[in-house]
Formats: C-alpha cells, structure tokens, sequence
C-alpha cells in the first residue's frame, strides 16, 4: 500500500480525497520538518461515510454475519498488526515524537492483545431468561437479547493514537457495530493504516470507514449526523462538553473518556525504593502526555525531601532526544502549539511561587521539546496543582495525616485514576474505596489491561473503554415477553 493512501479517507472500501481536495500539514514533532500533507475532511465526507457505514449495518454482509466470524475477523486483525508491528512503531514515532522502546513495550502490545481479548467477545453476547409473576394469571417467557447499537462515530485523541482507536474499535466491531473512525489532526497516519488492515482482515468494504481532518468540521460534523447512533470520545474535558451538549438532544448513547489530574499518593510506609520508579513513571511515560499522569504527587510529610529530591534526580537524569534511538527515554511533545501551552503552565507555576527544582537543563535543537520538570513547595490552590498540563511536569505537595491525603487526592475537578504506596494492605483497601476515582492502583501506577474497565468520575467522563463494560457500551438491551 502507497504510504500516501493512509493520508486519504477510506470511505466504502476506497481511499478518497476530501470532497474539496483540501489538505492540511503534519509536521514531525522531534524535528519540525513537513511529515504528510493529510485530507482535511468536510461535512460530504462525513456524510458519504456515515452512508457506507449505516448500508453495512441495516443490510449489508455484516449485518448478517454471525458473531463467531465477526470474532475470526479481529483476531485475523490482530495477525497483522503483530506482523506489521515495526511499520506501527516507526509510523507512531515518526508521528508523535515518542520513544520507539515505549511503542514496542506499551502501544503495540495493548493494541493486539485489546484485539484478541474482544474477538473472543463477539461470540459471547448472550441475553438473559427472567422468571416473573406472569401477566393477568398466565405465565410468561421473558428473555433479553443484545443488539448492536449501530453506527459508531470513534473519536480519537493524538497521544496513543493506535492503542485508543483499538480500545474503541475491538468492542464496537465485536458488538457488530459499524464505524466512522475520526483520527487527531495532530496524529493521524496509524489509525489511517489501521483501517486499511481491516479491508486485509477482510472486514467487508464499509464497516470501518475513516475520515482525517479537524475536529470542529469533521467530529462536530459526526456527532450531529442523525445516522450515528453512538459516539465514543477520548480527549479533552472542554471539548467532551461540548461532544454531550451536541448529542444529547438526539439521545445519542456516549461514552466520553476525558482529561485528568490523578495524585499519586505515597504514605508514612511507604518503601521509598520500591516508590520512586513507579512514581517516575506515572509522571512521565508518554512525556506526561497521558490522560493518566500521575501530575499531583501527594507525599507524608515524613519524606517530602527525600522524594522531592529524587524525583528532581530523575528528571535530570531522563534522556530527552531522538525517538528512534533506543537510549532516549523521553522524546517530544507532539506540537509546537502543544509545548508552547505546556511551558505557560511552567511560566504560570513560577509566577504563582513554586519551586523548579528540576527543569532547566538544556533541550535538543529542533523539535517540540520540553524538560522533564518537578515543582516542590506547591500549595493545593496554585493552577499547577489544579490543571492538566498533559506535559512532563509535577507539582509535589506535603500532607500530614492519610485524611488530610484522601482530602486533596480528591480536591479536584477529575476523577480519572490514582495511586498509592503503602506496605498496610488493610489501610491500602480503604483508602482506595474513599477515592473518587475510576482506577486505583496500589503500589504500582494504573496498569492498563484490556480486562480491566477505564473510565472516569466526575469531569473525567461518562461510561468504560476496555473489559465487558466497553462492549455494553455498543449494545442495547431489548426484553421479549411471551405470555403463555
Ligand atoms: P481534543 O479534545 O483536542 O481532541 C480529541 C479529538 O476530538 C480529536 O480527534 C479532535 O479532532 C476531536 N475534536 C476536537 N474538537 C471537536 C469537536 N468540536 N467535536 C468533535 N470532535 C472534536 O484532545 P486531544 O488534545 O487530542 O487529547 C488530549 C486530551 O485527551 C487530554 O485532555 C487527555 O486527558 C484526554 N485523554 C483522555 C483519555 C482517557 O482515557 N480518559 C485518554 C487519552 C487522552
């Protein structure tokens, strides 16, 4: 396949430019150099897919096929991103500026496996039989089927392109759901290939259909066509609101995954040695461009020098650079209007009397690179505590008593995940249930398994990517009663 194919829509089986011919530019985040002229969709685009998808769905070859070949078909998919892996590596890398070693360890992995695990779903989608008291003295067969929800509008954000367009296709697909695949304008060169494996797969022309371009134009355009039923949505909060105040007038069904300030919480007990790697990592996998980060890390009094020191060590010690080297451990942000919102939060955090303790070291010429940076002496009110940077930067805050930690852990708008270091397991569990979010890792940071739901309270979203609860998401329920 033509590299240049998967910068075009892929709508009923076919590559197409926009309706227009209108393109936009990506550039490479770890150089800045021109990386692809994409399709920049319109609304007749939106229209011509959401077209293919609805004809496949009311009548077409898949609205028939039995959920056993609907699960052949993602494992077939998961064959050949397995044996495509290294081209997703460097199509990633090239695209977003990370680490070749995170891709291979986390966004490749996931995505097959997050493949597998809802291929064996497709089979499985089995309703309930309900004893009731009958009706008017006659007894009754009640019994619920499961039924695909319809066309799905897939939403996807810049920064696990792959991974998300997986968490979110695999349970729609197995559902028998089909498609319209909205990739990031600022990522969007994996999920185009990932759509056209599906034509290799064999999923019939029109189940997953795609279409590039801006959010405004493209996404709006998606979420209010009346042939999408359900729109599934990862990205920012401001935007999600946005998403729920379109479709709620037309009852769409969502599921909205959003932004995040998630503390990591480390106890009186905690074993500093056994912390600090896992704390790092919550901080700055990804560049700290996760809806994850580990951003407010909230620390017993006991050990806020020592953490905030070694916290500050290993900032500088991070080797920022080049993504295809297999030493850099941190690569670039993925835009230059992306960085330069980060470094104002940095900017911001300084104005308001934090102390940079690790940051200012020199950046690699070229590129959307930001320093690994740590805050100590931040107080809960200053907008770094407050807001999400989705960059490589952490606030440090002291606490006295574990009340005063579960206080601040939930001093915030989001509800997305946390975590916590402790060595008293009963202590671990009830902490864990007072926190008002939808991930609570103990001793580790939030692992991501296709099995295990992710989601969040509060302004961190509605509803489930991943595990059974995601498949719920693109089905509806329907009950049959036969009176006898
Ligand atoms: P974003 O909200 O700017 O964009 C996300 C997607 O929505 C893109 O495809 C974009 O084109 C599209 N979009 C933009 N405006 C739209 C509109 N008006 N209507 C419909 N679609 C529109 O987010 P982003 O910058 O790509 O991603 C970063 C955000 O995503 C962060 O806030 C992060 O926390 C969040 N995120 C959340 C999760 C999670 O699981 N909760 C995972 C990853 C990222």
């Amino acid at each position: 396949m033509p590299a240049s194919q998967t910068h075009q829509h892929l709508i009923a089986g076919t590559s197409r430019d926009a309706s227009d011919g209108a393109l936009f530019d990506k550039f490479e985040p770890s150089s800045g150099a021109l990386l692809a002229k994409v399709a920049a969709g319109t609304a007749r685009d939106v229209d011509a897919a959401v077209s293919a998808a609805r004809a496949q769905f009311d009548g077409g070859e898949w609205s028939r096929m039995p959920g056993a070949a609907r699960g052949r078909l993602l494992h077939r998919l998961a064959d050949l991103l397995e044996r495509d892996a290294e081209r997703f590596v460097e199509l990633l890398a090239r695209e977003q500026g990370r680490p070749v070693m995170e891709m291979r360890m986390l966004d490749l992995p996931m995505s097959i496996d997050t493949l597998r695990y809802f291929a064996g779903w497709a089979d499985k989608l089995e309703g309930r039989q309900i004893p009731t008291g009958g009706f008017m003295g006659r007894p009754t067969l009640n019994y619920t089927v499961r039924s695909p929800l319809g066309v799905a509008a897939l939403i996807i954000p810049w920064n696990a392109p792959l991974m998300i367009a997986c968490w979110k296709l695999a349970p729609a697909l197995a559902a028998g759901c089909t498609v319209v695949l909205k990739p990031s304008e600022d990522a969007p060169l994996a999920v185009g290939a990932l759509a056209r494996l599906t034509l290799e797969a064999g999923f019939p022309p029109g189940v997953v259909n795609l279409v590039h371009g801006m959010g405004p134009a493209v996404g709006a355009a998606l979420v209010d066509h009346p042939g999408v039923d359900k729109v599934s949505f990862t990205g920012s909060t401001s935007v999600g609101r946005q998403i729920a105040q379109a479709a709620g007038p037309q009852f769409k069904r969502l599921t909205l995954e959003l932004g995040g300030k998630a503390p990591q919480i480390l106890l009186e007990d905690a074993v500093l040695e056994q912390a600090i790697g896992g704390l790092v990592m919550g901080l700055f996998v990804d560049q700290g461009q996760t809806c994850a980060a580990g951003s407010r890390i909230l620390v017993h009094r006991r050990h806020y020098e020592d953490v905030v020191g070694a916290l500050a060590d290993a900032a500088r010690s991070l080797k920022v650079g080049d993504p295809f080297d297999p030493g850099t451990q941190m690569g670039a942000l993925i835009s230059a209007r992306h960085a330069d919102r980060v470094r104002s939060h940095i900017d911001t955090a300084l104005t308001e009397g934090a102390k940079m303790v690790a940051g200012s070291e020199a950046l690699p010429a070229g590129g959307y690179f930001v320093r690994p940076t740590i805050f100590a002496d931040v107080r809960p009110s200053m907008r770094i505590a407050r807001d999400e940077v989705f960059g490589p930067v952490g606030a440090v805050i002291p606490f006295d008593t574990d009340d005063e930690a579960v206080a601040l852990a939930n001093d915030t708008a989001y509800g997305l995940s946390a975590s916590l270091w402790t060595q008293n397991v009963a202590k671990a569990h009830q902490i864990a249930g007072r926190l008002r979010v939808g991930a609570v890792a103990v001793n580790g940071w939030s692992p991501l398994d296709a099995r295990l739901p992710w989601g969040g309270f509060k302004d961190s979203g509605v509803g489930r990517d991943l595990s059974r609860s995601a498949l719920d998401g693109y089905l509806e329920e329907k009950v049959v009663t036969v009176v006898m």
